[in-house]
C-alpha cells in the first residue's frame, strides 16, 4: 500500500509544526511503509513543518500539487509556468475589492507551476489568519473567488487550499496529476479538503474511481488515529 498524505490539517495545523508526539510516532510507521506528501505548499515550508528527519521517511515529495516533485534532496520534476498578466489582474481587480482591514498587497506568492492567491498574503502570523478565517466564516470569500476565477480562465484550475489561500495553476494541475506515477488500487490518500471546490478534491476522487482508499479528516488528529487502527 501507498499511503498519501496531504500536510496542512492532514499531518499538521495549517502552516504549523507537527506535534511532537506525533512525529515520534510517525517515524517508526513511515520508517516501515511507503510514504508520500502531496501539498500545495513549496519544499522549504513542508520541511520546516514535519521537520527534516520525517520529511526524509517519503520516498518522494510532491510539492506545489504535483508539479515540483522531490526525491530526498534530488528534484525529479519542475515546471516553469507562469500566472498569466489577464488573470494576475483578475485576481488584484477581487483583492481591490475585498472588505477586510488586515489586507496584504502581496496577495500572490508564486511557486513552481503554481501560484497560491491569499489576500493576506503568505504570513505564518496565527492571530491575522485566524481574523481571516472569521472574516471568511460570514462570507465565503475564497471559494467565491475560486468560483469566479474558473468561469472566466477555463484553461486555468483555482481551488481553495490550506486556511487562507487559493492554489492556482494549469487546468489539471491540481493534485490528481501525481498519480501518473501510482496505481489508484494501491493507494491509501488522507486529505482534509477532499469536498468539491477543495484542493485535495480532484485526487480523492480519482483514488476512489481507481479502487483506492480516501479517508477525508478535518485535523491531523483524525489522521493519528486512524493510522494507529491500521
Ligand atoms: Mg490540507
Amino acid at each position: 500500500m501507498n499511503y498519501i498524505f496531504d500536510v496542512d490539517d492532514t499531518l499538521t495545523p495549517s502552516r504549523e509544526l507537527m506535534n511532537k508526539d506525533f512525529s515520534k510516532w510517525f517515524e517508526h510507521f513511515g520508517t516501515h511503509n511507503a510514504c508520500y506528501w502531496v501539498t500545495g505548499s513549496p519544499k522549504h515550508m513542508t520541511e520546516r513543518q514535519l521537520g527534516a528527519s520525517i520529511y526524509s521517511l517519503a520516498i518522494r515529495a510532491y510539492q506545489c500539487s504535483g508539479a515540483d516533485v522531490w526525491q530526498g534532496e534530488e528534484r525529479l520534476k519542475t515546471s516553469d509556468w507562469k500566472l498569466p498578466l489577464l488573470a494576475r489582474q483578475f485576481l488584484q481587480q477581487i483583492y481591490a475589492e475585498e472588505d477586510f482591514s488586515l489586507k496584504n498587497e502581496d496577495c500572490i506568492d508564486e511557486r513552481p507551476g503554481m501560484v497560491n492567491y491569499s489576500i493576506i498574503g503568505a504570513t505564518d502570523d496565527t492571530i491575522l489568519r485566524d481574523a481571516f478565517s472569521e472574516w471568511e466564516s460570514h462570507n465565503g470569500s475564497r471559494r467565491r473567488t475560486a468560483d469566479a476565477f474558473n468561469k472566466m480562465f477555463p484553461d486555468l484550475q483555482a481551488t481553495v487550499g490550506g486556511r487562507t489561500g487559493i492554489d492556482i495553476g494549469p487546468r489539471g494541475s491540481d493534485k490528481s496529476q501525481i498519480l501518473e506515477d501510482f496505481n489508484p488500487s494501491e493507494v491509501m490518500f488522507f486529505g482534509d479538503k477532499t469536498y468539491d471546490g477543495g484542493n485535495d478534491y480532484e485526487l480523492a476522487e480519482a483514488v476512489k474511481l481507481g479502487g483506492g482508499i480516501v479517508h477525508a479528516v478535518t485535523k491531523w488528529e483524525d489522521t493519528w488515529a486512524i493510522l494507529k487502527q491500521l
